[in-house]
């Protein structure tokens, strides 16, 4: 009997000794796509083939989605003033809508025009005058896009652009696709949008940076199966006679929004509802940020002001570190 128990205890020693020394199984990749750099990092031993897939998955919907392949489906949609779209269009317009809806229009995905008009998208870069922008204005208003669950229609020579949402519905496929191959632990940044799945192999959770528009870092947190989603005016821009002008623009004035935000980070399990926030909320500024987040309920933010003063919202507050001083957002 001895003999048995020392066996089985002994073995037992031996599997777990091999749990501990056998490394999870970690694959990268990096992926250039929406004009950004995307870092993959998958655990386990499916990560190779879920890395592939996901890779696959971000060349279709890059494909699919960005203006800048002419035959892309939004490309279409624009040329035609309209036409059907496919699940995953639909799927971006159904949320991008809401969010529209939700802010008065600060999330706008008929802000093509201006985007164009001001060389963001040409990197032709161009201040334009105020009767520019007056000519434009009518085109870029979120009720021009009439979508009608298969189709859509463009008004007033609407034109579409998903760059404010792209990159967080294109996270949430790569998580999907992660779980569907196997994965359950994994990170992946889509130029700076990070989402994390499950926990690191050690068991604990996967800290997120925020970046400081300064530089360095404005602060950290931990995210369990979460989207991590920053909006800045530092992120694109351009100067001009010693002014300098970003890529979110406010659908009212035409103008590279200024409310008084330097960073707008969302957190939130939907990854495409974190990124069309964080651009809404830039767009709004503080105070109309945290009445949305107070009727909202189902993120979190962290936002920086452009006198450098940092605020989160109570959700994050036990895993959110800085080196900076920090105020708490309260539902009361
Ligand atoms: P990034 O794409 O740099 O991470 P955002 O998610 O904030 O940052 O998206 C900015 C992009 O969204 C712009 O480059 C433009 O294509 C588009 N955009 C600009 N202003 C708006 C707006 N008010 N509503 C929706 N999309 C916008
Ligand atoms: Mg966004």
């Amino acid at each position: 009997m001895k003999k048995i128990i020392y066996m089985l205890s002994a073995l037992l020693a031996l599997t777990s000794l091999c749990s501990c020394s056998t490394p999870v199984k970690e694959a990268q990749k990096t992926v250039y796509a929406m004009g950004t750099v995307m870092e993959l990092r998958a655990y386990g031993k499916n990560a190779d083939a879920a890395l592939s897939a996901a890779e696959d998955e971000i060349t279709r919907l890059d494909a699919l989605l960005s203006r800048g392949f002419v035959n892309s489906e939004i490309s279409e949609i624009n040329k035609n003033g309209g036409g059907e779209v496919s699940a995953d269009t639909k799927a971006i317009l159904q949320k991008g809508i809401k969010v529209s809806d939700k802010t008065d229009g600060a999330f706008d995905m008929c802000i093509a025009p201006l985007v164009d008009l001001w060389g963001f998208y040409s990197k032709e870069y161009h201040v334009p005058a105020s009767a520019e922008i007056a000519e434009i204005l009518p085109k870029t208003d979120y009720n021009n896009l009439i979508f009608g669950g298969e189709s859509v229609n463009l008004k007033n020579g609407a034109e579409l652009d998903t760059g404010g949402i792209a990159k967080g519905y294109l996270s949430n496929r790569v998580i999907d696709i992660f779980k569907e191959n196997g994965v359950d632990s994994a990170i992946i940044s889509l130029g700076g949008n990070v989402q994390t799945l499950g926990k690191k192999a050690d068991g604990s959770l996967w800290r997120v940076g925020i970046r400081d528009p300064e530089g360095g870092l404005l602060g950290t947190l931990e995210a369990l199966d979460k989207a991590v989603i920053t909006s800045g005016g530092y992120q694109r821009f351009f100067e001009e006679d010693g002014k300098t002008y970003h890529h979110i623009i406010d659908p009212q004035t035409g103008m590279p929004a200024e409310s008084g935000l330097v960073s707008v980070t969302i957190i939130s399990s939907d990854g495409a509802k974190a990124d069309a926030l964080s651009t809404a909320v830039f767009v709004l500024g503080k105070d109309k940020g945290v009445t949305l987040w107070k009727n909202e309920g189902d993120f979190d933010m962290v936002l920086m002001t452009d006198e450098g003063n940092i605020f989160i919202t109570e959700g994050i507050k036990d895993t959110f570190q800085s080196d900076y001083d920090f105020s708490l957002i309260t539902k009361e």
